[in-house]
């Protein structure tokens, strides 16, 4: 059977009965350089996004890190970070998640899906807390939950206000009963840092959904999203099998919770670090 071996890879039969030419090697474009935008389909040159990572043609705001959030918003060097190493326990023993906890740290220099302190944004001195997607869909679990709170307490403290970036997948489903008790642990946190009449605002980034919805992304006392960002509770398919109904195409996007009251503003990311500073500094803020 040897005899029937093809013994050149470059030469071949092809159905055409011509002999088919070694290809010529690819020029090698490294994917880094350019992105697709999920929204307007346009491939764009990653340095025409800018540092804001928002889409030249049609606008869309592609995920960021925390890392690169806070670059973005505080004023350089400004930033004190405050309640790492509080350890993410496995009350259930779940499967594989040390290991993921493990390696979702390695990955994404974080240790946590929230990073929090205090800052300066345009020289209005701020709590701050940013949450990022790239930690286990910034799901909420037991350190996140206490991350917050002891930033509410510590704003209550110093007399500061809190502002939030949000982004999450929801509860994390590893800590079952102890994430979902996160929502009423920081709720309670926030009611108490509002009765001492300090003013606290939320960015909602894509995506805000699930536990993180329903408690402190909504409490803000004023609530402000990114262009087009998803913004809901449960998810399309769940609501739309439950009711029976179909729901329009821009159901949970940031316009649509705009034209029905849920959210105060959409604000464009390049504008954001202004509109955080003017809003600290009306509501007691550095005039
Ligand atoms: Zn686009």
């Amino acid at each position: 059977m040897a005899l029937f071996k093809k013994k050149d890879k470059y030469i071949r039969i092809n159905p055409n009965n011509s002999l088919r030419t070694p290809k010529k090697a690819k020029p090698e474009v490294p994917d880094e350089l350019f992105d697709k935008c999920p929204s307007c389909k346009v491939v764009i040159y990653q340095k025409d996004m800018g540092a804001e990572k928002t889409c030249p043609s049609c606008g869309y705001n592609f995920r960021i890190s925390a890392q690169e959030r806070l670059a973005l918003t505080v004023d350089e060097g400004s930033f004190k970070e405050m309640f790492t190493g509080i350890e993410t326990k496995d009350p259930l023993n779940f499967p594989n998640y040390k290991e993921k906890i493990a390696a979702t740290k390695e990955k994404t220099g974080l240790d946590e899906a929230v990073v929090t302190g205090t800052a300066k944004v345009e020289e209005q001195e701020t709590a701050l807390a940013i949450m990022d997607s790239n930690f286990i869909m910034a799901s909420m679990g037991t350190v996140v939950g206490e991350k917050i709170t002891r930033l509410f307490e510590y704003a209550i403290e110093h007399h500061l206000p809190v502002v939030i970036f949000t982004a999450s997948g929801g509860a994390r489903m590893q800590e079952g009963i102890m994430s979902l008790m996160q929502m009423a642990k920081v709720s309670a946190a926030v009611k108490r840092h509002s009765n001492a009449g300090l003013f606290y605002l939320t960015i909602l980034t894509d995506p805000t959904t699930g536990g993180v919805t329903a408690s402190f992304a909504m409490e803000g006392d004023m609530i402000i999203a990114e262009p087009q960002t998803l913004i809901g509770f449960a998810g399309r398919r769940v609501i739309e099998t439950t009711v029976r109904e179909q729901l329009p195409d821009d159901f949970q996007k940031a316009e649509f919770l705009l034209a029905h009251g849920f959210v105060d503003a959409i604000v464009k990311r390049t504008d954001l670090k202004a509109t955080i500073a003017k809003l600290i500094a009306f509501h007691g803020g550095v005039q």
